[in-house]
């Protein structure tokens, strides 16, 4: 039998996502940029690039580099920082961040290219679209994005607030083979490796479970914004678009090159399910902030597992206020998400129709509307 290994799945990937926690580029000692650790990426980059790789970056490090700008100190965590002392000393510390990666991908003769995202424009289908382009325009021209969230903007709950979330929403935007989450975490165990030496390093797994979720804990360390909890998150949603995500420790020099090179190099590799969906239908599922819900009935729900479209009938509530083309979730009669959807039409007329036949919707309206509340090819179901 072969076995599957994190080398086996990079062997076959060629639109890699690689995700740079701040302790990485971040030098504590010298509050400084980790140049000497940045170069030695940019090494690795050169030399995956050669072998026709197509390399995206996302780096963290921005609020970390710019704190003392702002006279945070380096031992307060991330989440006791006050958003708007965190997001100013993030637009400091992003220049030192993308200028560290830019001089030392040049010293290779890469060009590297700064792009700052948000989460409401990669929520947004037409601006997701844009970003996507701008990417692969990018990647075309052999120019490594180097990504991170455009933190000034970034507020509440229109916010990826962590970088593993991020990668995978470009991994997702993209279509990317394998995102890899470089931090200060070897994998995932069965326990806090810190706290239980009997805990247990698991290096394959091909169906996230509750249980995964429950072995990473919430403990977040250090400067990091996101902790083990994150990552096993943000690979569920991963490999739900066919996407594998690779958890490794970046500490050391060349650990890129590692991961893909050196089956002694720890990792933990969740492997992408099987995934007919499309594009559009990615960015659907992984949909962060729907605008409302719609709760359907026990028929509805077999005639959706049947591969209908939904109508206004089988709808028997309506929460939150929507305008037709947005994004909501779908929940069954006991309030649990089965899927996300499209609405062909805002709350306000959907609470008019629901219940109703469809032949109907044009006396109670007023106008001829789609016979689907949300059609089949607008939905993704779990
Ligand atoms: N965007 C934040 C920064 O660059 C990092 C978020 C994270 O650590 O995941 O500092």
């Amino acid at each position: 039998m072969i076995s599957i290994t994190s080398q086996s799945v990079l062997k076959n990937s060629n639109l890699v996502v690689v995700k740079v926690g701040s302790v990485l580029v971040h030098d504590k000692q010298n509050d400084n940029i980790n140049q000497k650790w940045v170069d030695s990426l940019a090494e690795d980059i050169c030399r995956l690039v050669k072998r026709g790789k197509k390399i995206v970056v996302i780096s963290s490090g921005s609020v970390a580099l710019g704190r003392k700008s702002l006279n945070i100190s380096s031992n307060t965590p991330p989440k006791n920082i006050p958003l708007a002392q965190k997001q100013a000393a993030s637009s400091v510390g992003q220049y030192h961040v993308f200028n560290g990666y830019f001089k030392a991908l040049a010293k290779h003769n890469i060009t590297a290219a700064q792009v700052l995202l948000t989460m409401s424009e990669t929520e947004n289908r037409r601006m997701n679209l844009n970003a996507r382009e701008t990417l692969y325009t990018l990647l075309d021209h052999g120019i490594v994005p180097i990504i991170n969230e455009n933190d000034t903007v970034s507020t509440g709950e229109i916010r990826f607030g962590d970088n593993d979330r991020l990668s995978v929403r470009v991994g997702q935007m993209i279509c990317a083979n394998t995102v890899i989450l470089l931090s200060t975490a070897d994998g995932l165990y069965t326990d806090n490796p810190d706290k239980n030496l009997l805990a247990e390093h698991i290096a394959f797994i091909d169906n996230i479970t509750e249980e995964h979720i429950k072995m990473a804990g919430d403990a977040i360390p250090g400067l990091s914004t996101g902790g083990m909890k994150s990552k096993v998150e943000a690979a569920l949603s991963a490999t739900k678009s066919g996407i594998n995500l690779i958890i490794t420790d970046g500490q050391e020099n060349h650990s890129l090159i590692n991961i893909f090179d050196n089956p002694s190099k720890k990792s933990s590799l969740f492997i992408a399910q099987k995934c007919d969906n499309n594009a559009r239908k990615i960015w659907l599922g992984a949909h962060m902030s729907p605008k409302g819900s719609v709760t359907i009935d026990d028929g509805a729900l077999r005639a959706l597992n049947n591969g209908s479209s939904l109508l206004p009938v089988g709808i028997s509530f309506i929460d939150g206020n929507f305008s037709r083309g947005d994004v909501i979730k779908i929940l069954n009669s006991s309030g649990h998400k089965i899927g996300m959807g499209v609405s062909a039409y805002s709350s306000h007329d959907a609470r008019k129709i629901m219940g109703c036949n469809s032949k109907d919707i044009q006396d109670i309206l007023g106008y001829t509307g789609r016979p689907d509340f949300i059609h089949r090819n607008d939905m993704v179901l779990e």
